[in-house]
């Protein structure tokens, strides 16, 4: 039996047994090649459920939203990490949450199939096939490509593919491509720049920013009810376009997601201006291992560092 077959068998199951309430998982979307994130509440629903290469997003986040019932949700490494993180903050509770861990060969980019073939909403049809992809634009204007040439980003170095923490587990496990050394090869290319440097990269990228907030809503890891920056009483930081708000912002959001970030690429992929979280993410990421030894969403009986003082922890700047 194929992934997607098993995820819509043990989907029926779940909520004809009473075992859920709900499913967490991915259907079609309405335009060629976009999946989109799908809740299963019947067991009718269940055969709406889709597994392919387009299941790129980062689910964890949706969780949140089930915190008072039982809830089962498809999870490949980056989304497994993200629970990790949930639950060793106690926002969710392991028990609840039935895990059906999917090992992931990496996915494809939206992005990146639309720099080449322009806006997929202009495509007639886009197909999986095996290991291509064929982007039909008309009927007698058909090209097929390797999935593996729009790898996701994130997906190119990332080193937990295989889910981290699962109770059933649909598929094969992977191997595992990346170690430490090659994940953060665009850690060190940035680490490399000086602190000036490093300084103008961010605020040149970073400054484009709208302040539309998409990337905190698509991120796992940021669940307050009340984010910092729509904070009144204290006021943190004004709205608007001002410079010194604007990184206010990022910094912000950037230090709350140290140690937290499972490197999913929800942020990068949801901005409307085309910011590429990608390398600061990288070399924060780096920070925290090299400095406290810890890897985001391995461990759920452990908070992240930021979270877990100590008298001895080491007091350099982040950045
Ligand atoms: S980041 Fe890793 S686990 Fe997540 S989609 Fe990409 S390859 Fe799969
Ligand atoms: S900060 Fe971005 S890359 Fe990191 S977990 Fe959140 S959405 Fe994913
Ligand atoms: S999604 Fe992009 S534009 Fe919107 S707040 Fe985040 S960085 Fe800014």
């Amino acid at each position: 039996m194929n992934i997607e077959s098993e995820i819509r068998k043990r989907a029926r199951e779940l909520l004809q047994n009473g075992e859920i309430n709900a499913f967490i998982g991915f259907a079609e979307g309405t335009l060629p090649g976009v999946v989109i994130p799908f809740i299963a509440t019947e067991p009718q629903h269940a055969q709406k459920l889709i597994w392919n290469r387009l299941c790129r997003m980062n689910l964890a986040g949706y969780l949140n939203r089930f915190k008072a019932s039982k809830v089962a949700i498809t999870a490949k490494g980056c989304d497994s990490r993200s629970i990790g993180i949930l639950v060793a903050e106690k926002q969710l509770d392991r028990a609840e949450i039935k895990i059906l861990g999917i090992p992931c060969e990496g996915m494809i980019s939206r992005k990146k199939l639309e720099k080449r073939f322009g806006p997929l909403s202009e495509l007639k049809q886009l197909v999986l096939d095996d290991s291509n992809i064929i982007i039909i634009k008309s009927d007698n204007q058909k090209e097929t490509v390797s999935q593996d040439e729009f790898l996701h980003s994130a997906c190119e170095r990332c080193m937990h593919r295989n889910p981290i923490h699962y109770d059933e587990l649909l598929g094969e496990l992977v191997e595992e491509k990346d170690t430490f050394e090659t994940h953060f090869i665009k850690a060190k290319e940035f680490e490399k720049t000086s602190r000036t440097d490093r300084w103008k990269i961010m605020t040149e990228m970073l400054l484009k920013c709208v302040r539309c907030y998409a990337c905190r809503q698509a991120c796992p890891t940021c669940y307050c009810e009340e984010c910092f920056v729509d904070s009144r009483f204290p006021h943190w930081v004004d709205k608007g376009q001002h410079p010194t708000d604007v990184m206010f912002w990022h910094i912000g959001r950037l230090y709350h997601q140290a140690g937290r970030c499972v490197e999913c690429g929800n942020c990068s992929e949801v901005c409307p201006v085309g910011i590429d979280f990608d390398a600061i993410l990288a070399f924060q990421a780096k920070k925290v291992f090299e400095r406290y030894n810890y890897d985001a969403g391995i461990a759920v009986d452990e908070v992240p560092p930021l979270q877990n003082y100590k008298t001895d922890d080491p007091q350099e700047f982040i950045l």
